[in-house]
């Protein structure tokens, strides 16, 4: 705990509670955390999902990866502690929003298993729904979505996840509550997948 934390006087008591929160949303608060390489299609499911909650009048928040750091995170970079503090505070933001009963759906690269633990363990696992976004680099680089992959090859771009910075896929040992497979399905259809799985975690009696 660092100094300032020791005069801090937390006030979650005062606090409406979440249950009363969620009653009134008439959900329940679940993180959906998509990790996968760049170009996986963790953007466009996020997206999709979120669109299909909307119109099924669930509250959602979609923390996506790049916006996050061009607003909260702008201050941090590639480097293993930035990747580190990057993901610790998309986490704890998660956690505020489930916290209050919404649906908040997260797609960050999130490269490692040590990262993707510490954001099951931030979060707490009851609350923490694991997608991996899966898909060849190969295919990613020749859907270069953002022209990430072309500029990496000329050396524009270092520490670029699937590259020159390592991308580590889940543990046999420790799968993702799924994985949805986007080399060989349509978006539409990997949207329809993720729906089905996080629905009922949202909406138990849907
Ligand atoms: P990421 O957010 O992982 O970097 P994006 O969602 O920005 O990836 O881009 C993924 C690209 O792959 C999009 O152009 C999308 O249309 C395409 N794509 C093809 N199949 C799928 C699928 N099953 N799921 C998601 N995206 C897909």
């Amino acid at each position: 705990m660092s100094e300032t934390a020791t005069h801090l006087y937390p006030t979650f008591r005062r606090m409406v509670p979440r249950k009363q929160k969620e009653a009134l949303l008439e959900q329940t608060g679940l993180v959906i955390w998509l990790f996968g390489l760049s170009g996986a299609g963790k953007t466009t499911i996020a997206a999709g999902l979120e669109a299909e909650l909307y119109r099924r009048e669930i509250l959602t928040q979609l923390l996506d990866g790049d916006n996050v750091r061009s607003g909260l995170n702008r201050d941090l970079g590639f480097s293993e502690l930035d990747r580190q503090e990057n993901i610790r505070r998309v986490a704890e933001t998660a956690k505020l929003h489930a916290n209050a009963g919404i649906a908040t759906i997260v797609s960050c690269i999130t490269p490692t298993r040590n990262l993707r633990s510490q954001a099951r363990t931030i979060i707490g696992a009851d609350d923490y729904l694991e997608v991996f976004v899966a898909c060849d680099l190969a295919t990613c680089e020749k859907r270069d979505v953002k022209n990430l992959y072309a500029q990496a090859k000329s050396g524009c771009l270092t520490q670029f996840t699937g590259k020159d910075s390592r991308f580590e896929p889940p543990a046999p040992d420790c799968p993702p509550d799924l994985t949805l497979s986007t080399a060989d399905t349509s978006p539409d259809d990997s949207i329809r997948q993720l729906l089905e799985t996080a629905l009922p975690r949202i909406r138990p009696s849907a």
